[in-house]
């Protein structure tokens, strides 16, 4: 039985509009709307969309006894991670949960089905005057970020967005459905924060709320030459005691080909997206971020907002349709550290600076000591960081360009990049392994980056809840536990 029979048994159990074939309209709608052409560019055989958790295990019941003769799927959210082949599958079955739909805000938290993208929680919550740790964008998908680690506007206060999920609804390799949280399950709870898609479909998600009113944030764009002193102004704010727990700070090197062209700004540019989470207009903390002169006044856009319109803003920021990838690493706050990464950035972007469509970015974020404080405060995470001494540095390397043709330019200049920080920070002894696997790209270990010990329990948790494997042999796109 082989993935033909799969097919053959979804077609006959399902209406043709759940199960679209290649050369299909609704079959190319789907196809094309992953964020990246990279993933676009993988073409599964069928693309399968259940519409309720039941339809999720029938799935898994028909699948299962046909993974022997070769039989892959993969799992889709919303389809945002740009790493090829995470949540589509060339000419096997892409199981796409695009049509579990449903919020459900409830005292104290908010039940969301996985087909379900943060704009529209955000909308649903914002009636009640409330907030949860989501995505920035509200076009990012649920269980890419809520699987993984993810980062929020609130992270510094209210910890990973997968350490606020309370339950998991999963079905598991075997068909059964089961929760997921601090009492039930509870290693397969902790496993989901951080085990991406190895455990099982996940379908709701029900995370805690919080009261939110209105903050002030947005955009600031200058001149490159003021990059080192926002290196210094970001580690003074996320190394000094005692630092606030409301900001949220982004800083961000990057060209455009669109900037260089429209504006004549043919040369890398400042950005800095900085958020205080509360009420307050121009609070003191966020000034050093934000009123670096001179700045592209048109462009800055501070000011009071609600969760709603700062995610519209940062998913009109993306692009669609182009290809795209991420790679990342961790390091220490290290004035030192940043600098050297920054330069070593300016000299990579002019291997690709002439490439069509290009945006060639790095961006520099802070997972505060707060942040990582949380983690042990709402019942743990597979992550590994929880003993980190302090706060820590994300480095997070997007890449937007035109052509496939400069897929291997692009992707290996800044694969080279990577290790040379990497190799930079070492050298300096401030190195972190943590890999943040939403951001990771083929070659990158987010799972061995979490420490043996969780890798170890990863694969046991995987022993207990999938025997046979499926989770590892059927599901081959995103990052696996034994390899
Ligand atoms: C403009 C923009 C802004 C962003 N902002 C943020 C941000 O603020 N914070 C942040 O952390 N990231 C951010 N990202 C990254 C983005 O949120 C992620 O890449 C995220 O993975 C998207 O989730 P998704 O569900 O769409 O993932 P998909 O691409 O659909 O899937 C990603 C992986 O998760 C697995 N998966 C997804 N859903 C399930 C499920 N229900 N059950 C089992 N496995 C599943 C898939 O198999 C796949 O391996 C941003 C990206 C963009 C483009």
């Amino acid at each position: 039985m082989s993935t033909r029979d799969v097919i053959e048994k979804l077609e006959k159990a399902f209406p043709a509009d759940q199960v679209l074939f290649k050369g299909v309209e609704a079959y190319e709608e789907r196809n094309n709307s992953y964020l990246s052409q990279l993933e676009s560019d993988i073409t599964p055989r069928v693309i399968f969309l259940p519409k309720s958790t039941k339809e999720v295990s029938e799935f898994l019941k028909i699948i299962k006894p046909c993974v022997g003769d070769g039989a892959r799927f993969a799992i889709r959210g919303a389809g945002q991670q740009p790493l090829p082949g995470c949540a589509n599958i060339q000419d096997e079955i892409t199981l796409d949960l695009a049509l579990l739909s449903g919020i459900q805000v409830s005292k104290g938290g908010v039940s969301i089905a996985a087909g379900e993208r943060w704009g529209a929680v955000y909308n649903e919550l914002s009636k009640d005057g409330l907030g949860v740790t989501g995505a920035r964008s509200g076009n990012n998908g649920i269980g890419g970020l809520a699987l993984s680690g993810g980062l929020s506007f609130f992270g510094s206060r209210e910890g990973f967005v997968c350490d606020n999920v309370v339950n998991y609804e999963v079905v598991l390799a075997s068909g059964d459905i089961v929760n997921a949280n601090a009492k039930e399950n509870p290693d397969l709870f902790k496993a989901l924060r951080g085990g991406g898609n190895n455990f099982g479909v996940v379908t709701k998600f029900d995370m805690r709320t919080f009261t939110q009113g209105p903050f002030w944030g947005g955009a600031v764009f200058y001149f490159a030459d003021q990059f080192p002193t926002q290196v210094e102004a970001l580690v003074n704010e996320v190394t000094r005691p005692n630092a606030s727990e409301e900001t949220h700070i982004m800083i961000s090197l990057f060209f455009a080909e669109e900037l260089a062209k429209g504006m004549g700004l043919n040369q890398a540019l400042g950005l800095n997206q900085a958020y205080y989470t509360q009420e307050v207009e121009k609070p003191p903390v966020l000034e050093p971020f934000v009123a670096m002169q001179p700045q592209i006044e048109q462009l800055n856009s501070m000011r009071m907002i609600t969760l709603k319109g700062a995610a519209e803003e940062q998913a009109a920021m993306a692009r669609t349709g182009v290809r795209c990838a991420y790679m990342n690493t961790t390091v220490k706050p290290d004035v030192a550290t940043l600098k050297a990464a920054s330069e070593l950035f300016s000299a990579a972007l002019e291997k690709v600076k002439d490439l069509e469509g290009i945006v060639y970015s790095l961006t520099m974020q802070p997972y505060p000591a707060s942040l990582l404080k949380k983690t042990d405060e709402l019942g743990g995470n597979v992550l590994g960081l929880e003993s980190a001494t302090g706060s820590l540095i994300s480095f997070l390397f997007l890449m937007y360009w035109k052509n496939r043709s400069d897929d291997q330019v692009i992707l290996k200049t800044t694969q080279e990049l990577l290790d040379q920080i990497d190799t930079d920070a070492a050298a300096r002894g401030t190195a972190v392994p943590y890999k943040y696997l939403n951001y990771a790209f083929t070659g990158q270990d987010p799972i061995g980056s979490y420490g043996a010990e969780n890798k170890e329990f990863l694969q046991r948790v995987s022993e207990k809840y999938d025997p046979e494997g499926l989770f590892q042999k059927a599901v081959p796109g995103g990052f696996k536990l034994f390899t």
